[in-house]
């Protein structure tokens, strides 16, 4: 059994992720802005314990530090899931500086803090793993203009955790980005490829496959490296 922290388990893809390990029998810390909010899927494992939950805001450095200070025990895999598609423009020309700086709090600098903050619990654990999930539409390679702040966000998130592959790597602390597919859910939408079920499946084969030696890179749910 191993203990996995996953950011935004309320609902998309970090609640199908949290509910597929728990079935596993694995421990998981869930956070949740709003600690009412636990989906039926999950109460059942919140009541005996298997799952704990931890409200934090990504936006919010001191909610990040008390829920930091709330959990004592290592943590094996965390999962930077919580993120948000920002404003739906249709060019970069129509983009509002507010409404962007909000997506970069939220999707770059929020799996950063994160990281900081739980740091001290990943070096408890003999072989941590950090997974952020990015999106391939902050690929360089894709040149469109659509949601430019989501796109700027996820290139950025994905510039972040290059970086701390490189710091961790020494500690033994392995760093990925993926792209989850294109998946249904409140953000994705109802005409999205995937199911949420077949996203996070292939997100823990991920987790469970990636080690040390690849570390720094970018990948998707099927397992293909992705250019940045
Ligand atoms: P959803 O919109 O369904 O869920 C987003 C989750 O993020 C919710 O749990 C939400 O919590 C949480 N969240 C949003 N803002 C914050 C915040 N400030 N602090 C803490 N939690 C927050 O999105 P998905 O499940 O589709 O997306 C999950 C991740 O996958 C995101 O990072 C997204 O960018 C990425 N992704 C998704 C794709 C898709 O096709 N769906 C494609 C590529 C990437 P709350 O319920 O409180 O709002």
């Amino acid at each position: 059994m191993s203990t996995y922290l996953i950011t935004g388990i309320g609902r998309g893809i970090g609640q199908e992720l949290a509910r597929a390990l728990l079935m596993r029998g694995e421990r998981v810390i869930g956070t949740l802005r709003d600690p009412a909010q636990v989906p039926a899927s999950l109460s059942a494992f919140a009541e005996s314990g298997q799952l704990k939950l931890l409200t934090l805001d990504v936006q919010d450095g001191a909610s990040i530090a008390e829920a930091a200070r709330q959990l004592d025990e290592p943590v094996d895999v965390l999962v930077n899931n919580a993120g948000i598609i920002g404003q739906r423009n249709a060019s970069s020309l129509d983009t509002d500086a507010e409404s962007f700086l909000e997506t970069l709090r939220v999707n770059t600098l929020g799996p950063l803090r994160v990281i900081q903050a739980f740091l001290p619990h990943l070096r408890r654990s003999k072989a941590a793993k950090i997974m952020t999930i990015s999106s391939r539409m902050g690929s360089m390679s894709h040149a469109k203009s659509d949601r430019i702040a989501y796109r700027a966000s996820k290139a950025a998130v994905n510039k972040v955790m290059q970086g701390l592959a490189t710091d961790l790597q020494p500690e033994g602390i392995a760093v990925f980005a993926v792209h989850p597919g294109w998946v249904r859910t409140d953000m994705g939408g109802s005409g999205a490829d995937i199911a949420v079920e077949e996203s996070a499946a292939g997100l823990i084969r991920l987790i469970d496959g990636l080690s040390l030696k690849e570390t720094g890179g970018f990948f998707d749910w099927t397992g293909d490296r992705l250019s940045f």
